[in-house]
């Protein structure tokens, strides 16, 4: 999978190559490259916003340089192109699934007030969100996103049973896990646990997520 970004703030993605998805590029399963939107402006001063026509607060980013960005790193149209917004459909496990199986994705983090909405239609941006806040830019968002849906991406993740058992695959949340020592501080690890008897754990755990989903989540079980 090739995944581009493109942003304002390029040096914002160091975390996103840290950990699990750091090795998944190491081993090839993913590319994930940066495109600095400021170095596709035809402004001499690198001008990429300007203010709000009708007035209001705050900056828009002008259609220029990101048209002619997106143009450069997909010029044949291949990508996804997915752009943050607090407007889209909000980010679920279903959405990140989906876009696994894509070959290729772009994102396109806005800043200040958002992005001129001829960008967007130019360019056939989606958009998605990430949750009902409003953050300062995109970047967060994105490495939000592609973390979330790479998981799902073979290869990814170590284990390949891990995103079958974990919080909301099932419409529930994760029963508690528990490492070494067996004591920890006084606290016993619950005996079920340490009796290798499968069919016990399987069924513990289950109780213990139905419990949790219950109390916590009641919405998530329908
Ligand atoms: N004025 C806009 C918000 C701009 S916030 C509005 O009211 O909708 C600046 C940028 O941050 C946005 O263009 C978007 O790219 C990003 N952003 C903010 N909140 C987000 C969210 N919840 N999900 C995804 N992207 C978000």
């Amino acid at each position: 999978m090739r995944i581009d970004i493109l942003t304002l703030f390029p040096d914002m993605f160091a975390p996103l190559h840290q950990s699990m998805i750091g090795r998944a590029e190491k081993s090839g399963i993913v590319n994930i490259h940066e495109e600095d939107i400021r170095l596709h402006t035809k402004d001499k001063h690198f001008k990429c916003d300007d203010v709000p026509y009708g007035g209001g607060a705050g900056m828009v980013m002008l259609p220029q340089p990101i048209v002619d960005c997106v143009r450069s790193v997909d010029p044949e149209g291949k990508a996804r192109r997915i752009f943050m917004s607090p407007r889209g459909r909000t980010l679920d496990p279903y959405i990140a699934k989906e876009l696994a199986q894509e070959e290729r994705l772009l994102f396109l983090c806005g800043h200040y007030e958002g992005v001129d909405q001829r960008a967007l239609d130019i360019c056939g941006f989606e958009e998605l969100s990430i949750g009902d806040y409003v953050l300062t830019g995109g970047e967060l968002a994105a490495m939000v996103a592609i973390d979330v849906l790479l998981r799902f991406v073979p290869g990814v993740l170590g284990c390949a049973g891990s995103t079958e058992e974990e919080s909301f695959s099932h419409g529930l949340l994760e029963y508690p896990q528990y490492t070494r020592p067996a004591v920890f501080e006084g606290r016993e690890v619950p005996e079920v646990l340490l009796s290798g008897h499968h069919a016990n754990i399987a069924r513990w755990r289950r109780e213990q997520s139905e419990m949790l989903t219950a109390a916590r989540r009641p919405d998530l079980k329908k």
